[in-house]
């Protein structure tokens, strides 16, 4: 017996789905859209697994619909193209982040920032313009508007590469807006995960002083001698603080757990800007008289527009930055869930779709 998710489209597809809050995934049946004319079709080869995935798969934020296909760090090859077709060719390297779609016609749409439109399209578990529910990466099959197509450069691994579509453009578009990625600016990084990883390297390329910000002092080797970090504050220690305050022109904050900013506001210069990255499912306390001594603001960034992704896998590809990963059998991906959930990994685990999802096939 078939089910609708099969029926629905006409190109069969096959993926790993939850199916209600457990957040557990299995094998699952489902069909894409055919190519229409400004579509790219392709054959997925890595996915990485964002915690973005966890809590969609969870229901953490309310807004999941189930079966919920995860993954939005989704790199393959091109299988097929619409007519109408430029950005790419059959046999091509390409990747989609978190978005699918959006309106076309608004302000964030003309200025090359889909990502802040308000009708943007999720990736997996949103409604796409023809109705139906949106399925990630986890699958073997992709299909998307060629404007949310990124093209891979040669030289960027599929694999390691993958986690920039999301991590990647999540921690670059900041560093450049704000103008953090400067040489002589002193940047803090707040989290040393998938996202803190990334931006430790993105704001080294730019050219900055970088000093990682965390609550576990075993992790300064790590940032020090292997990603090139130039000094470590543990967030604990009140001397280390003390010495490090107002010394920051900025500071990207990737924990996605309740914490307290105060601390941070005070890292900042004057005029400094704490950018929050990380999405705490409360409030955090918004301390407002140390922003009003020194003219301080506390900001938030989201992703980064279609043009913006390009030119940060590319300026990645330049610069040889690729994301820290574990490769993973589709097979794994509960455990690798479950590892995610305690911080186990460094820094990303990447799903191997295309040597290993097919054999999952009840
Ligand atoms: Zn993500
Ligand atoms: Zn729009």
């Amino acid at each position: 017996m078939t089910t609708g998710h099969e029926e629905e489209h006409p190109v069969k597809a096959f993926g790993w789905a939850a199916r209600d809050t457990s957040g557990i995934l299995s094998p699952f049946n489902f069909s894409r859209r055919a190519t229409e004319d400004e579509d790219v079709r392709f054959k997925v080869l890595y996915c990485g697994i964002c915690h973005s995935d966890l809590h969609s798969a969870k229901n953490d934020w309310g807004i999941s619909m189930y079966p919920l296909v995860p993954g939005h760090e989704i790199v393959g090859e091109v299988t097929e193209v619409g007519r109408k077709v430029k950005k790419v060719k059959v046999g091509d390297k390409v990747g989609v982040g978190c978005m699918v779609g959006s309106c076309d016609s608004c302000q964030g749409c003309n200025n090359d920032l889909e990502n802040y439109c308000p009708q943007m399209i999720f990736t997996y578990s949103s409604i796409y313009h023809d109705g139906t529910v949106t399925y990630g990466g986890y699958s073997d099959t992709m299909v998307a508007n060629e404007r949310f197509i990124v093209r891979f450069p040669e030289n960027m691994p599929l694999d390691a590469g993958a986690p920039l579509l999301c991590a990647g453009i999540t921690v670059y578009s900041p560093l450049k807006y704000f103008g953090f990625g400067e040489p002589g600016k002193h940047i803090g990084v707040v989290g040393l995960g998938g996202l803190g990883h990334v931006a430790v390297k993105f704001a080294k390329a730019l050219g900055a002083k970088v000093t990682v910000i965390s609550t576990s002092a075993s992790k300064k080797d790590e940032a020090l001698e292997h990603l090139g970090a130039d000094s470590f504050v543990v967030s604990r220690d009140p001397e280390q603080l003390q010495a490090a305050k107002s010394t920051m022109d900025g500071i990207l904050d990737t924990v996605s757990a309740v914490h307290p900013i105060l601390p941070l506001i005070d890292l900042l210069k004057p005029h400094g800007t704490l950018v929050m990255l990380g999405a705490p499912e409360r409030p955090l306390e918004l301390p407002v008289f140390p922003l009003l001594m020194g003219r301080k603001m506390v900001a938030g960034s989201c992703i980064g527009g279609m043009k913006e992704t390009q030119e940060m896998i590319d300026f990645a590809a330049k610069h040889d930055i690729a994301a820290d990963i574990e490769v993973v059998s589709m097979e794994y991906v509960n455990e690798a869930m479950e590892r995610l959930a305690k911080g186990d990994v460094r820094y990303r685990f990447v799903i191997d779709i295309g040597n290993t999802l097919a054999a999952t096939k009840p």
